[in-house]
């Protein structure tokens, strides 16, 4: 089995203060029923304006909170029911590289030390020439010279604290790593030498990467399967190849500020993606992004749409791509 990641149904709704003495309680509805697959070796890229769930679906993945409903099978077990050992042990498969290179990592540890820390957790080693020797080989493999092991992480820069932070995410060896925004904080000069150092890393260690990120140029860049997340749901969902060359759906249609004129052709403007993104304590009904779709027709104000898959491989939800709707349904919302 090639597919080594499988998020059924993902549900997150938390309940947070309102008010001025705190008095009103709001449900943030933060995931709304998402599923995905990742496949092993693969990149596989979660994108979305901030307020997406992107960073929600990340940290479901990983059980650094628990969804509300839903299923993530790692390897083919129930994640989300795992606990003890057997909930430690299925932790050293998926790690995290974190978006902030600046205040993740200790400052009063020693990069070495740093970089040790989960294998020192793990106890996966029996000598410490056995884990010295472990941690000389993850630093040459990031790219950290070995003088650099009894330095402290304040003395270096955002580029080599990432390839530090990439370090510790790897050393116990895991299956998936969740990217979340790790380029965003960096120098634009920068992020090309740690973007290549993923891509690197990935076909040396085989490593299946969900790279979080609201910057669709890197996304074009690394990703092999991309999925478009709006007010905690999935929009749509393809290959690279197919999300960029042909997206199907308006949201995706916006964000790439491309919208297919009558006469067959392209045209760009940078403001196609008007007003903004409902609050998430109360989204719209029916289609979540219906309040700033240029396509918006009658059955969107009411009917969630369903995942829909028009081509193979190439899911969108989105009531355009319903060829089951009536004439009713179908004309444009506002309209008598
Ligand atoms: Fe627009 Fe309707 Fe499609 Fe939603 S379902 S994206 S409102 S056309
Ligand atoms: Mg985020």
């Amino acid at each position: 089995e090639d597919r080594i990641l499988e998020v059924r149904d993902l549900v997150k709704r938390y309940p947070i203060k309102k008010g001025f003495f705190g008095t009103s309680d709001t449900v943030v509805h933060a995931l709304e029923g998402v599923s995905f697959d990742v496949h092993r070796g693969e990149t596989f890229a979660i994108v979305g304006e901030s307020g997406c769930g992107k960073s929600t679906c990340g940290k479901c993945v990983l059980r650094l909170t628990d969804p509300t409903s839903g299923s993530v099978r790692l390897d083919g077990v129930e994640f989300t029911e795992l606990s003890g050992a057997e909930l430690t042990e299925a932790r050293k498969k998926l790690k995290l590289i974190f978006q902030d290179p600046y205040s993740s990592l200790n400052p009063r540890m020693t990069v070495a030390d740093i970089i040790a820390e989960p294998i020192d957790i793990a106890r996966t080693y029996k000598t410490k020439a056995e884990r010295d020797a472990r941690v000389d080989e993850i630093m040459e493999a990031v790219g950290l010279d070995l003088s650099y092991r009894t330095r402290y992480p304040h003395e270096f820069s955002g580029g080599q604290r990432q390839r530090i932070g990439i370090a510790r995410a790897i050393v116990l060896e895991p299956e998936i790593v969740v990217c979340d925004e790790p380029v965003s904080a960096l120098d634009v000069s920068v992020q090309a030498k740690v973007i290549n150092l993923l891509e690197d890393l990935q076909e040396r260690l085989g490593l299946a990467y969900i790279f979080i990120s609201h910057d669709l140029s890197v996304v074009k860049h690394i990703a092999d399967t991309v999925m478009v997340m709006y007010l905690g749901h999935m929009m749509e969902k393809a290959s690279k190849e197919a999300l960029f060359d042909d997206p199907l759906h308006p949201y995706t249609r916006a964000l790439l500020d491309v919208v297919p004129t009558i006469a067959g052709g392209r045209i760009q403007d940078k403001r196609i993606l008007q007003g903004d993104v409902p609050s998430p304590t109360h989204p719209p009904q029916g289609c979540c992004f219906h309040t700033r779709c240029t396509s918006c027709m009658r059955v969107c104000e009411d009917r969630v749409p369903a995942d829909l898959e028009p081509r193979p491989g190439h899911v969108v939800a989105c009531h355009l791509y319903d060829e089951g709707l009536t004439a009713e349904e179908r004309k444009p919302a506002g309209l008598n």
